[in-house]
């Protein structure tokens, strides 16, 4: 005999069509996609073996090595957010019992540190209080003392608005036989990087940045030290949806399927990536620099200061102190409410002492700033 099972229609909320708020985005991220990427990635999907989208991944892949500098052959995204490409380069790089030194000045170093230990490393890490970064001679200890397999390093530390230098890292890391990781997530496309010439073994970063494209699809690559040290692994990578000798099969010349492609946001970051390349990597580098400086001279004229020391300053994000007496979230609050402007507050050691401004990709632009700085003028008490 049939039960028949009455459906459940608790969860059946009768809505209207999505209506969003239009907001500008100058938090950590995201940051506005360009409104050609958002036309591009209304286009209709293909399947994830047309013949067309596979071009449109060599695309990808070839435009990924102009922005980040590089010629590694694996430079692929990844089916995800930031956090998939540093999840698939850590279970990539790292075989259990590798030492991974890791520097940790702020929130997404402490997000290494834990994925490299649930991956099997054993983790060793410096530290340095948050806004500050690691100079040449405090990594040469380090390396010195701990002799790592690898050495993770965040080139823009997004809780904290400090550029990491990465000049002569890599020269270091070479007399111990290290590997050199970058997290470039809030960098790639808004901050000078040059991951061949500077030496760098492994990054990744995310698509809602300096690219200027919705979150979903994350730039990742390997240098070819770092595909020899994944091919002589003992184990198999203990993640088979980012592991890379997979992945590589469908990225690389054989197109064997591996997971269904999300078709439509490989669509926006190649546009985002096609942009980016019809602008030129100096100019977006020249407009990021040119825009912040202009943010900066504008908030102190507001009488604010900025956290980090201006040197290592990032011009895609910048940590603002936020004056004594001032209750910081009721700020960004009305800023939402009231001028449809989100700005991000502090994270960890920094929550409650400072707000997160990004001038990221599309939203780094004067009348931006102009938009932020007038609406700041009318909500600060
Ligand atoms: N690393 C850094 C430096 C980040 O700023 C972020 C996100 O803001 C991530 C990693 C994680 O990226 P996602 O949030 O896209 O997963």
């Amino acid at each position: 005999m049939t039960q028949t099972i009455s459906i459940n229609d608790s969860g059946r909320l009768q809505l209207t069509p999505l209506e969003i708020p239009s907001r500008l985005l100058l938090g950590p991220g995201p940051s506005n996609a360009h409104p050609t990427v958002l036309q591009a990635m209304n286009t209709s999907p293909v399947g994830h073996l047309d013949p067309a989208f596979l071009a449109l991944m060599d695309e990808i892949q070839s435009l990924l090595r102009y922005v980040w500098q590089t010629e590694n052959p694996l430079t692929i995204a990844v089916s995800g957010t930031g956090t998939a490409a540093m999840e698939a380069t850590i279970a990539n790089a790292v075989e259990p019992g590798d030492i991974v030194l890791i520097g940790v000045a702020g929130y997404f170093g402490n997000r290494l540190v834990d994925m490299a230990g649930r991956y099997g490393a054993d983790v060793r890490s410096i530290t340095k209080p948050w806004g500050q970064v690691f100079n040449l001679d405090e990594l040469k200890t380090a390396l010195e003392t701990h002799r790592p397999a690898i050495l993770a390093l965040v080139h823009a530390e997004t809780s904290t608005g400090a550029r990491q230098p990465l000049e002569g890292v890599a020269d270091l890391c070479r007399e111990f036989g290290t590997l050199l990781l970058v997290d470039t997530v809030t960098s790639l496309g808004g901050v000078p990087l040059f991951l061949d010439a500077w030496g760098v073994d492994l990054a990744y970063s995310c698509s809602q940045k300096g690219l200027s494209c919705p979150p979903g699809a994350s730039p990742l690559t390997m240098s070819a030290r770092a595909v020899e040290k994944l091919q002589q692994r003992q184990s198999k990578v203990a993640n088979w949806y980012l592991d890379m000798l997979l992945l590589g099969k469908y990225w690389g010349a054989e197109r064997t399927y591996h997971h269904t492609a999300p078709i439509n946001l490989y669509y926006a970051l190649r546009e985002a990536l096609r942009l980016l390349a019809e602008e030129g990597l100096a100019n977006s580098w020249q407009r990021h620099q040119k825009n912040v400086e202009y943010l900066w001279e504008g908030l102190e004229n507001l009488g604010l200061s900025m956290h980090v020391e201006q040197e290592y300053r990032l011009p895609t994000l910048t940590t603002v102190r936020i004056p004594a007496g001032v209750d910081g979230k009721a700020i960004a609050r009305q800023l939402l409410n009231e001028h449809n402007i989100e700005i991000g507050g502090g994270l960890g050691e920094l929550a409650g002492l400072v707000w997160r401004v990004g001038l990221m990709g599309f939203n780094s632009r004067k009348e931006s700033v102009d938009q932020l700085l007038a609406a700041l003028r009318q909500v600060l008490p």
